[in-house]
């Protein structure tokens, strides 16, 4: 188990679920990020006494510098100071838990890994965005990248095996369907933000949730997969599973299949990222078949949810595609939460963005924001904002 963590995005249901396991287990708290919501941060920093804490936006950072000082905390502020938390020196045996929602978590956690910490990921928009980038520097700076995302964590977890690994034949990634499991493209038209917002199995943050309604979260996490496991794209086949109790799993040569499965709890993947390769007792309820009522498998329909078909094709196109696919999906589905735009018109937006521009395999950092900033200015200019 590690025994120092600076948990970034410390006030989202990551941030506070991780927080959870960090009580139970009595790892030191290093530092805490958050970005706006300082209220929640207050309490965190009384609770867990982190040394430095970043607030990313500005002007709450501004704001909250004179209550910095009262708590006795070293304050950084903005994007940049998110960087400058994960490559904190004079600290043995840390990880970084990034639990940052969207592309603008990328940046920390590259910085986390060259300055040579483990990672533990929550923050699938990182591989997503710049899974080149971030692989290569685990690589070069000899980290562990440790999912958190329950499906990847299950992967690892029946990936563990190195033995068996030149056999594997593909991943099963499974998936809960969303709220709109089933449903036509007519059917969605009609659908509302309240709707979207009702995850069956799961309780998330809000963006997070509405990928899950589009099955976008699916796509997102086929292509953080892709890179996590060096893995082609056709290797990877997603299963809807209603219950969400299988995680996902893995087939080798033979045709065996192993599988992960436990109760729709965060806590346990968070915890084995945190715990890794130790297994710990949990807060999380353990699995009781006997109430477990139904068990079902479907494929999943990517013609009707356009934003899993957008993301398929993006990975197989390779280069700055994903990150185009991300970067049109969060600003659509800002656009979403915002009532600006309807629930049919992420998918649109999303798929859209595929066809508009045109990238090449090798990218850099600058390149990963500038397509970032080209879908969203793409998506805008379709819904006239
Ligand atoms: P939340 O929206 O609940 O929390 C996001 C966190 O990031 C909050 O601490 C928030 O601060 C902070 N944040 C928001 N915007 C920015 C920004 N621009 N820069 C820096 N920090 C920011 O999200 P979740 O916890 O649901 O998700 C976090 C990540 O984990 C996502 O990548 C998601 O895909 C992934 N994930 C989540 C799962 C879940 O069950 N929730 C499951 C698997 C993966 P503030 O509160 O101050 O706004
Ligand atoms: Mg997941």
């Amino acid at each position: 188990m590690y025994k120092n963590l600076i948990l970034l995005g410390s006030t989202g249901s990551i941030g506070t679920q991780s927080l959870d396991v960090v009580r139970k287990y009595g790892i030191n708290v290093v530092a805490l990020s958050a970005h706006k919501n300082v209220k929640l941060l207050e309490e965190q920093i009384k609770e867990f006494k982190p040394e430095y804490i970043c607030i990313t936006d500005i002007e709450t950072a501004n704001n909250f510098e004179e209550k910095a000082k009262e708590l006795g905390v070293e304050l950084f502020k903005g994007s940049e100071g998110t960087q400058k938390l994960a490559q904190l020196d004079g600290y043995n045996d840390i990880v970084v838990l990034n639990a940052i929602v969207g592309i603008a978590g990328l940046k920390a956690t590259l910085a986390a890994i060259e300055s040579g910490k483990d990672v533990a990921l929550a923050n699938k928009e990182s591989l997503v965005t710049g899974g080149k980038l971030v692989m290569e520097a685990v690589k070069r700076n000899n980290v562990k990248l440790l999912p958190v995302d329950s499906e990847h964590s299950a992967i690892f977890q029946c990936l563990q095996d190195k033995n068996s690994a030149p056999s594997l034949k593909k991943i099963l990634l499974t998936a809960s369907g969303g709220p709109f499991f089933g449903y036509t493209t007519q059917q969605l038209a009609e659908v509302t933000k309240e709707q979207a917002l009702k995850h069956p199995n799961w309780s998330m943050g809000s963006k997070i949730t509405i990928d899950s309604a589009t099955l976008m979260n699916k796509g997102l996490e086929l292509i953080e997969a892709v890179w996590l496991f060096d893995v082609e794209p056709k290797d990877i086949q997603i299963v809807v599973h209603r219950q969400s109790i299988i995680h996902s799993m893995v087939e080798y040569s033979d045709n065996s299949v192993i599988a992960q499965l436990g109760t729709p709890d965060m806590r346990i993947p968070i915890q084995y990222s945190l715990t890794y390769p130790q297994r710990m007792e949990s807060n999380a309820a353990g699995l009781d078949f006997f109430a477990v009522k139904d068990f079902t498998f479907a494929p999943a329909d990517d013609d009707t949810f356009l934003c899993l078909k957008a993301a398929k094709e993006a990975i197989a196109k390779g280069g700055l595609y994903p990150c185009a696919v991300n970067g049109a999906n969060e600003r659509a589905v800002e656009l979403f939460l915002n009532d600006k735009i309807s629930f049919l018109d992420i998918g649109k937006a999303v798929y859209g963005v595929l066809e508009r521009f045109d990238f090449k395999d090798e990218y850099t950092i600058e390149d990963v924001f500038n397509a970032d900033k080209m879908a969203r200015e793409y998506v805008d200019s379709i819904f006239n904002i």
